[in-house]
């Protein structure tokens, strides 16, 4: 890890150890939202077969754009250096929470969709 990497993971964990409970709370809660509100975002486009990041269609690549809807090889256009691409701009963790939530939805749609999401 370089240098300047470890300063500002010091510093994060520096600040993070000065917040009480009540902030740290509150900090969760606001992830907790907002993955969420991402959550259902996401899933609003993939019942119509479209990308939340991109807001294109999931058959579609577009080269100066990687896009970690590429992953789900709906388009014949899709090669293996393509996955390449996609890493350059998405760490492990987009690539497994979005391969996640894939796997979630579609396990969904076979059990008659996600309602209930909507109706919060
Ligand atoms: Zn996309």
């Amino acid at each position: 890890m370089s240098e300047a990497i470890e300063a500002f993971v010091e510093e994060v964990i520096r600040q993070w150890k000065t917040l009480s409970p009540v902030q740290l709370a509150n900090y969760n809660e606001k992830q907790r939202r907002e993955s969420e509100s991402e959550y259902r975002s996401f899933l609003e486009h993939y019942e119509q077969d479209n990308c939340y990041l991109c807001r294109k269609p999931f058959k579609t690549m577009s080269a100066p754009n990687p896009c970690l809807h590429w992953l789900l090889r709906r388009s014949n256009k899709f090669k293996k250096k393509n996955f390449l691409d996609v890493t350059k701009s998405f760490d492990f963790h987009n690539i497994e929470a979005f391969l996640r939530w894939v796997a979630h939805a579609d396990y969904g749609n076979r059990r008659g969709g996600w309602h209930f999401w909507r109706k919060n």
